[in-house]
């Protein structure tokens, strides 16, 4: 399996630490808001990810925290004249929901900023000792990022080029710094802002070092895969190494995956200049595995803009799935046969280069665009051999290749409805008995009662068959 690796900026081999187990942390979002859909994009594409990885048979402990203290959260809540966490538990709990609708699994932990405090103080204490870190006249423990001589690797930066740029903040009050490449791991608190007693000042943590400590007591101190999107490469990712490595002094991530923006008229979509669509808007106008298949049919890292067209386009595609299934499921219906026919080994038989074609997609960097035309092509394949099968098991073989490559997906394509089977069986039955005493009326009501249960009737030569409308 390959993993794009943004810290050698090459494919590589992956091999986690301990076979068969896979750590992995995605920085979450910060939860002032809703969730806009460029936020969903690396819950959706990791979750794919992390599917698939337990698909092989790995054992994958998934970490993704809410940042849920942070100056946005605060000026939320005192516009509202709230405590900060009515907001933060707000957006966490309409987070959940999204992601539950996406179908994005539950991470195994998803810590909160707020609940992990002492572990990010136990980690400024152990980098205040190793002289890493500093406080201030006013109680600010900085970073000092000259002391951690790998800074820039993952961002591919240079030090001195970035004290060139960064010259100014020395002058926008951050006079107390040694250094303007420093930055903050604990800041004094300010006038009605939430704190926590520390032995520097009362005050709460920077953003960077949320991530080392959550990542450090629920993965360790080394982790196989980091993840987010490629706008935290810097500073974000490239801080949280130099905090945990100059503690550790051992690697931090192995692997880091950084996905591409989601843009509107190709620019990144961002709450702050305001050009974004909540996943809530879109799921007013689409079903959510229309949003989950849109995001899977761009390779993670390839930009992708967000537009009407691609929506419909991901609309129509997964309605050809869908219809595929249908198909299937009805040929089961109006089936025998728990042994393949002669001819029908073959076919069978040639379901499984699909599944290999697709497993060689999904190692080769997660690459789902490619897993999902190979979704396709078995598509076509089933609604070409699909003539030729006649027994249940020979169709049933069919929908389970279909319906395995769409689950590792987290594609829902198939609707489980109230209406049962053998409840639409009897009916089809009885309006079949009614046409034979030519009792067409009664064989009218009937389509209709079904067609109100959302089950369409088709007459063909080979007798009725019936679709999920
Ligand atoms: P934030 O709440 O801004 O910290 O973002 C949470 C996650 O969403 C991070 O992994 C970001 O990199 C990611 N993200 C934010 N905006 C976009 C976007 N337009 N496209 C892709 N990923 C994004
Ligand atoms: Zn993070």
């Amino acid at each position: 399996m390959k993993i794009y690796n943004t810290l050698n900026k090459r494919k590589e081999e992956f091999f986690p630490q301990r076979v068969g187990h896979v750590s992995m942390y995605v920085c979450g979002p910060t939860v002032y808001n809703l969730i806009h859909i460029g936020n969903a994009r690396p819950m959706i594409v990791f979750d794919a990810f992390r599917r698939f990885l337990e698909y092989k048979g790995i054992e994958v402990n998934y970490v993704s925290n809410f940042t849920d203290v942070d100056d946005k959260i605060i000026k939320k809540a005192q516009e509202e004249g709230v405590d900060p966490t009515v907001i933060s538990e707000r957006y966490i709990e309409e987070c959940k929901k999204d992601m539950e609708a996406l179908n994005i699994k539950p991470a195994t932990v998803h810590p909160k900023a707020t609940e992990e405090i002492d572990e990010m103080l136990a980690l400024i204490d152990e980098l205040v000792l190793k002289d890493h870190a500093y406080v201030a006249k006013d109680g600010t423990v900085y970073f000092r990022t000259r002391s951690f001589k790998e800074y820039g690797k993952l961002s591919h930066k240079n030090l001195d080029d970035l004290e060139a740029g960064n010259r100014e903040l020395l002058v926008s009050g951050e006079e107390q710094k040694e250094d303007p490449l420093d930055f903050v791991l604990w800041k004094p608190k300010k006038d009605g802002e939430p704190y926590w007693d520390s032995f520097y000042c009362q005050g709460r943590p920077g953003w960077h070092i949320e991530c080392s400590a959550m990542s450090r007591k629920y993965l360790g101190e080394t982790i196989d895969i980091h993840a987010g999107g490629e706008d935290l490469i810097f500073p974000h990712h490239e801080n949280e190494i130099a905090q945990s490595e100059s503690c550790s002094g051992q690697t931090f991530a192995r692997y880091w995956m950084h996905n591409a923006f989601l843009n509107i008229d190709n620019k990144k979509m961002s709450k702050s200049t305001g050009n974004f669509f909540t996943v809530r808007d879109i799921l007013r106008r689409y079903e959510p595995m229309v949003l989950r298949f849109f995001m899977l049919s761009a390779h993670y890292r390839s930009p992708l803009n967000f537009s009407d067209e691609l929506m419909e386009s991901a609309k129509n595609s997964l309605d050809r799935i869908r219809t595929c299934v249908d198909k299937l499921t009805n040929a089961i219906n109006m089936s025998e046969g728990t042994m393949l026919a002669r001819n029908e080994y073959a076919i069978v038989d040639g379901l499984s280069k699909y599944k290999m074609q697709f497993e060689e997609a999904m190692g080769d960097d997660n690459n789902t665009a490619t897993a999902i035309s190979t979704i396709f092509e078995l598509v076509k394949y089933i609604n070409v051999n699909m003539i030729e099968m006649s027994t249940k098991e020979g169709f049933t073989r069919m929908k389970d290749m279909l319906l395995l490559l769409c689950d590792i997906l987290g594609l829902i394509v198939e609707k489980k409805e109230e209406v049962l089977d053998e409840d639409i069986e009897k009916l089809i039955d009885e309006r079949q008995k009614a046409r034979t005493e030519k009792n067409f009326a009664r064989a009218d009501e009937i389509r209709k009662q079904l067609l109100d249960m959302g089950i369409v009737l088709e007459d063909t030569r080979e007798g009725v068959t019936w679709k999920r409308a």
